[in-house]
């Protein structure tokens, strides 16, 4: 069975005194709550890492980072390597996420690169892919989904170790949500690739989320399809009582 994941991203958002209160509250909320069937993320950006690291380890929440440079170490001014977020224990690291892949020209060959990091130091990888608008209406979104998907796991050995997330680029951050079955067709897609490429066993076993403007208002019906796993949610996650209902809503599911 897997396990709903609600993991939220903060992207470039957030002031040092607000990830405290943020944190703290979130912990009160999760305190209470039977968290057999969902797991909560939380992936602040990096400076506040080890903050929310120390805050995680007394509460019920994994911390992921939002990305990683490809490299070991070096000469690599303003990054960070999967060693150093082993060396903090984390758990989860977010990579190819289209504003990465938009704005820092993070290529499939980089993501792939990047994955094999995070395997080498048994981070688990929150690979996103997802369309552009004129890719949709294109109707080549199955084409660059299975592109998107060969270029990141090329040579890459699955075995429980990574969660994909599905994101329309044309539904981050605009409001504008994919239907609960938008997404269900192409999460069935992705599915149906993990199975071709390594195993049945392993592509049931392998978290696939939605995101793309998701909110308490919408969360239940997305989380509602067969291969919906759980939500990377943006804009949403920022405010913590919409973080905390829509785990509340999984919970409940
Ligand atoms: C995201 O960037 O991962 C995301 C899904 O953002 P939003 O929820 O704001 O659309």
């Amino acid at each position: 069975m897997r396990k709903i994941i609600i993991a939220g991203n903060w992207k470039m958002n957030m002031l040092f005194p607000e990830v405290e209160e943020f944190l703290f509250e979130l912990s009160d909320e999760l305190e209470g709550k039977d968290l057999n069937s969902v797991d909560v993320i939380v992936c602040p950006p990096s400076p506040y890492l080890e903050i929310t690291s120390d805050i995680a380890n007394d509460s019920k929440f994994y911390v992921g980072a939002q990305n990683i440079n490809e490299n070991n170490n070096g000469a690599y001014t303003g990054e960070i390597s999967a060693a150093m977020l082993k060396s903090m224990e984390l758990t989860y690291c977010i990579i190819g996420h289209s504003e990465r892949r938009k704005y820092f020209s993070e290529s499939d060959e980089m993501v792939n690169a990047k994955l094999k990091k995070l395997h080498e130091n048994c981070i688990v990888p929150i690979v996103c892919i997802g369309e552009t608008l004129e890719q949709r209406e294109q109707g080549i979104t199955k084409k660059i989904i299975l592109s998107q998907l060969d270029g990141a796991f090329k040579d890459i050995k699955i075995n429980n170790n990574v969660v994909i997330a599905y994101e329309p680029i044309w539904a981050i951050g605009t409001g504008k949500t994919a239907t609960p079955q938008q997404a269900q067709e192409i999460h069935a897609i992705i599915r149906k690739w993990l199975e071709e490429s390594y195993k049945k066993d392993i592509a049931e076993n392998v978290s696939i989320l939605y995101g793309g403007s998701m909110k308490p208002e919408n969360v239940k019906e997305l989380l509602l399809q067969s291969d919906i796993d759980g939500g990377l949610i943006g804009g949403a996650s920022l405010d913590v009582s919409k973080f905390s209902k829509m785990i509340e809503i999984a919970v409940e599911l």
